[in-house]
């Protein structure tokens, strides 16, 4: 079924993805200072605000303003506007800002993104971190969605695996969105089934989510234990698990979070995509949606972000 899909009502979907990945961000990151437990979520005793978002949200901002400015990816653009507005103390990694220097100081993105580790590219998590506003911006489509998400990844991802990460969560975010709209939501294995069919067989982020979806029942430990938790910081070590979780708690946005914290590892991006994919099916201030507590607890986003 086709239908249409305002301009308002895409950006109002992508505004919503972007709340709960900038909360899943600030709130995750907060589970790196020493002395916090995970076991303090759980029991409802929140950080003190405000939570600082990380490098995730601020490339996420990127993809927004681009999307909401051109209405779709121009390489180029987002490329400059990545490197430009990067805060290096954002908790960014040395192979992302090593790239986005480049890129501000002139090299073209083809080139800088081919050279990150030694001439292979990056298969970091971070091209998958800032796209679920994207894929749900893409509700009326999961094939605009895996091509725009592609063209996002590939300005700092050149590695397959890196991209795949990023098609792979942004047909999440889409299907959650247009779930959204049609009023009901998808069966856990029929989300993951959909996400996979977007992804080349022979990749590695296939074979991550096909082994999501056999282990959807299981507990989170058993989960993160066998698709990892983002402790490498790769696509494939982060976006399994992360779909895992949004397909399991789609309509439970802080118990989502609460699975990623409790799991451990790179736990302000797989909150952060957690939260985007979620929040784009539940939304905010909503039964199961973000908490309009912790939207307020989180640092304000970024002025140049367009409201
Ligand atoms: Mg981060």
């Amino acid at each position: 079924m086709t239908f249409t899909l305002f301009p308002d009502t895409r950006l109002a979907l992508a505004r919503d993805a972007l709340a709960g990945l900038s909360v899943g961000d600030a709130l995750g990151s907060q589970f790196f200072v020493p002395g916090r437990r995970p076991a303090d979520l759980a029991a409802g005793r929140l950080p003190a605000p405000p939570w600082q978002w990380t490098d995730d949200t601020e490339m996420a901002c990127s993809v927004v303003a681009a999307l909401g400015e051109a209405g779709r990816v121009d390489r180029d653009a987002l490329a400059l506007a990545f490197a430009e507005r990067c805060e290096p103390y954002r908790g960014y990694g040395p192979g992302a800002v090593v790239i986005l220097r480049m890129i501000r100081t002139g090299t073209p993105w083809p080139v800088a993104a081919a050279s990150a580790f030694d001439g292979q590219g990056s298969c970091g998590n971070g091209a998958a971190m800032r796209v679920a506003p994207l894929g749900a911006w893409y509700a009326d489509s999961t094939r605009r969605a895996a091509d725009q998400a592609r063209a996002s990844a590939e300005v700092t991802h050149a590695h397959p695996e890196g991209i795949a990460g990023a098609v792979a969560v942004a047909v999440a975010a889409s299907l959650a969105a247009r779930a959204r709209l049609d009023g009901g939501r998808p069966e856990p294995a029929r989300l993951l089934g959909a996400v996979a069919g977007a992804l080349d067989p022979g990749g590695e982020l296939h074979r991550g989510v096909r082994r999501a979806v056999a282990l959807l029942g299981h507990s989170a430990a058993v989960a993160a234990d066998a698709l990892g938790n983002g402790s490498r910081v790769t696509a494939q070590d982060t976006v399994p698990f992360t779909l895992w979780v949004a397909a399991t708690h789609l309509d439970d946005y802080p118990a989502a979070i609460r699975v990623c914290v409790e799991a451990g590892g790179d736990v302000d991006t797989t909150a952060a995509i957690v939260g985007g994919v979620v929040a784009a099916y539940a939304g905010v201030g909503t039964p199961g949606g973000v908490p309009e507590g912790w939207l307020a607890a989180r640092e304000p986003l970024p002025d140049w972000l367009p409201a």
